[in-house]
């Protein structure tokens, strides 16, 4: 495997990298800390002839606890206490991406827009030659469920479910201007499964929010995969809850590992607001949650076990979060 040429830009604002981004579009893709663009690309996947290298843009490094620049590497939030003590969800999610040297590289704005993965697409250019390509890259059909004209490539990216359930938003920098999104709306839910994120040609994440509120959940991240010191998720689940007493007075779980894009179940989590968990409760709000998801055979497990082990996740967590002492 190699690296084709590509031509590299470096610039050093937001300004700039926008201008350089309208001239260039469509043929380049940003480039974070390279650990999930780089292998793709020596796999020959979707590879483009410029890369807009994103480190030398500091106002993309600005890191508060309310604020986290997309260029903020893994590893700084996971020796940052502070993440830790307040976002245990993010600090649990953090911990299990990859391996230190990963962290050391990766950062908050690449594993938000990780490239979606499958047994079809992770494989070298003659391998997939071999099967005729795929829809992802280079072919015309799904090896997964061939009946569709879809993607059902898989969303493993740690760090957005343990977001999502913290309340986060994504800032994003475009042509048009800069917007605001609740970090859920940035990821395509419909569709055909190969565009994973609703970003307009050449838009930036320039950071993630966080409210003040999400410093006063009780949350937690759980992830299931082959080899815990290095894998991608087979599934993450990730709660947060605030107790009023006796009652629920928020309640959020978010999926990744298990479609194409990393989901949460308002529907399911907010009628149980203003009520109190008991393990019955538990049990229902864990088997709708089970229910409701559709994992496909693409990835290392089997989705049935997927499917279930979402149930059992749920579930501990509901339970460990309801019963923590010390919290609110
Ligand atoms: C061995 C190995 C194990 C891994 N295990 C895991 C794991 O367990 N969990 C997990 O979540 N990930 C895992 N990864 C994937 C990857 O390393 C991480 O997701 C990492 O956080 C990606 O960040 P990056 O900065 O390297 O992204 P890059 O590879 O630089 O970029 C990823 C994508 O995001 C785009 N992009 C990056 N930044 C921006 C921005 N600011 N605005 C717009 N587009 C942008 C790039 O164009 C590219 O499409 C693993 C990777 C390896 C090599
Ligand atoms: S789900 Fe189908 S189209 Fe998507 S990467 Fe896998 S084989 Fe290719």
């Amino acid at each position: 495997m190699h690296l084709d040429p590509f031509e590299l830009h470096r610039p050093e604002t937001i300004a700039e990298t926008l201008a350089l981004a309208g001239r260039l579009a469509p043929a380049f893709d940003y480039l974070a800390g390279g650990t999930d663009l780089l292998p793709n690309y020596k796999m020959h996947l979707n590879v483009r002839p410029h890369l807009i290298a994103l480190d030398r843009v500091s106002e993309l490094q600005e890191y508060t606890l309310d604020r986290i620049g997309a260029m903020v590497r893994l590893a700084d939030l996971d020796r940052d206490p502070e993440i830790g003590r307040h976002y245990p969800a993010l600090a649990e999610a953090v911990h299990g991406i990859a391996t230190p040297l990963v962290r050391a590289s990766g950062t908050v704005g690449g594993n938000l827009l990780v490239e979606t993965r499958c047994f079809f697409f992770n494989q070298s250019y003659f391998w997939r030659a071999s099967l005729g390509f795929c829809l992802k890259a280079d072919g015309d059909r799904c090896h997964v469920v061939p009946q569709k004209e879809k993607c059902y490539a898989t969303f493993s990216g740690d760090l957005a479910p343990s977001l999502m359930v913290l309340g986060a938003s994504v800032e994003i920098a475009g042509p048009d201007g800069v917007r605001t999104i609740p970090l859920d709306a940035m990821y395509e839910a419909d569709g055909d499964g190969i565009r994973r994120v609703r970003l307009r040609p050449g838009e930036l994440v320039v950071a993630v929010h966080l409210p003040p509120a999400a410093q006063h959940l009780r949350s937690t991240y759980r992830k299931l995969r082959a080899r815990p010191s290095y894998d991608f998720p087979e599934l993450g689940v990730a709660v947060s809850l605030r107790r009023d007493g006796d009652r629920l007075a928020a309640l959020d779980v978010a999926v990744g590992g298990l479609e194409t894009y990393p989901r949460r179940f308002p529907a399911i989590t907010e009628p149980a607001l203003g009520q109190g968990l008991d393990p019955e409760r538990i049990g229902a709000l864990a088997q709708a949650i089970q229910a409701a998801v559709r994992p496909v055979h693409n990835t290392a497990y089997p989705p049935d076990y997927r499917k279930r082990m979402t149930g059992v996740f749920v579930r501990r967590a509901l339970t460990d979060l309801w019963d923590r002492r010390g919290a609110s």
